[in-house]
């Protein structure tokens, strides 16, 4: 066990580790974080903040040798990064499961191997593979690099096959990708998954995710779907993270297609955007949860203490002026995060907010006009 007042080590430093580090500090550890860029919004609020390229080996090896335990909230980290440090300082989740989940090509693999319902694909690294992919897969389908992609970036979808496939492959630009079907869902989800050092599992309650331009908009939590779906949503996720013997946390997206059928789109081993809600709604949140998991700590409760809504604040919403947070949080149901970042770019995550309510429907209509409001 990494007990409480022992130092964690961050590498990344987002919004998704200033969430961890707020509730690291709640419980007395301290914080090192590693990231790039200064003044990062975990940096803000952690203990020490190493500024170095992740190439920096001796910086690296000097952040590890001060930390207890070390965990990551990016997923563009390299492997060989995670090697080093692990080889200092305990590191979970464990590298091999980041090595999976950072790459579209390895993680479909792995799903499909496991006998987890995805998407058809096809791993294409030429257009000669390209062509015969869409003979494969058909239309409507979606081409997606293989590596760095996210919030729909590095993806084409094709609605009929390209007059030149060749061109196609060019235009693409990266040395490789998966072709995927397209899904007719009704709905998208999300789950959270948390499994700790001794290999007991906690599942959070399933998020129903409403996108616009690819960016996560609204998380409703509980999903407006049958209980009987929620259960099965819960036990994919169970059942990916005990695969993966994950010792951490583990978001799945899945969609929900039109015959009921749970699909699983992407796995990220790291606290995820749609469990924000989690920080106000349940009784553990994911950042605790994964805090317990990667220090060998007992699991909490993930119960959901009321129905909620968790809305996206984006760059966009201080085009003409600053957002009315006054107004905002006039409603007394809501809860207002900022991560701190001083550069509002329209798609960039500045914050999000959460709305209480008495059931899912009605939070979400709570949340929609409060939106407007901002
Ligand atoms: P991803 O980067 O894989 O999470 O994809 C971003 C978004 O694109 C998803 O949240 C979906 O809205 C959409 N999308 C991705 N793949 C598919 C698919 N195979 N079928 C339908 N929609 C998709």
């Amino acid at each position: 066990m990494i007990p409480p007042g022992s130092t964690i080590g961050l590498l990344g430093g987002g919004q998704l580790g200033r969430m961890f580090a707020i509730s690291a500090r709640k419980m007395g550890y301290g914080i090192q974080v590693f990231e790039p860029s200064p003044n990062c919004p975990t940096g803000q609020v952690a203990d020490a903040e190493f500024n170095a390229p992740y190439s920096d080996i001796a910086a690296l090896q000097k952040f590890a040798a001060n930390c207890d335990v070390i965990t990551y909230e990016f997923e563009n980290i390299p492997v060989s990064v995670l090697d080093q440090a692990g080889k200092i300082t305990p590191l979970f989740p464990d590298a091999s499961i980041l090595h999976i989940c950072q790459n579209r090509e390895r993680e479909k693999l792995f799903l499909r191997a496991s006998n987890i319902p995805c998407a058809p694909f096809e791993v294409v690294r030429s257009a000669a593979e390209l062509a015969s992919a869409f003979d494969k897969i058909g239309f409507p389908c979606v081409l997606k690099t293989a590596d760095f992609g996210y919030d729909g970036k590095g993806q084409v979808k094709f609605k009929e096959r390209p007059a030149n496939v060749e061109e196609t492959w060019k235009q693409f630009g990266a040395p490789a990708g998966v072709l995927e079907g397209w899904v007719n869902f009704s709905k998208e989800l999300s789950v959270i998954v948390a499994r700790g050092r001794d290999a007991a599992v906690s599942v959070f309650p399933v998020s129903e995710n409403i996108h616009t331009n690819h960016i996560l908009d609204f998380s409703i939590v509980p999903a407006r779907i049958e209980e009987k779906i929620q259960e099965q949503a819960r036990g994919l996720a169970i059942e990916i993270a005990e695969k993966l013997k994950l010792v951490g946390l583990l978001a799945v997206e899945m969609f929900l297609g039109a015959n009921g059928e749970l699909i699983v789109n992407e796995l990220a081993p790291r606290p995820h955007n749609s469990g924000h809600y989690s920080f106000d709604a349940c009784v553990t949140s994911q950042f605790e949860q994964h805090l317990r998991a990667v220090c060998g700590l007992p699991l909490g409760s993930t119960e959901l203490l009321s129905p909620v809504v968790m809305v996206n604040i984006l760059g966009d919403a201080w085009q003409n002026h600053p957002p009315h947070f006054d107004q905002l949080l006039a409603n007394s149901n809501v809860k207002l995060h900022l991560y701190g970042k001083t550069d509002p770019k329209p798609g960039r995550k500045m914050g999000h907010f959460c709305v209480f309510g008495p059931d899912s429907e009605v939070a979400y209509q709570m949340a929609v006009e409060l939106k407007k409001v901002l």
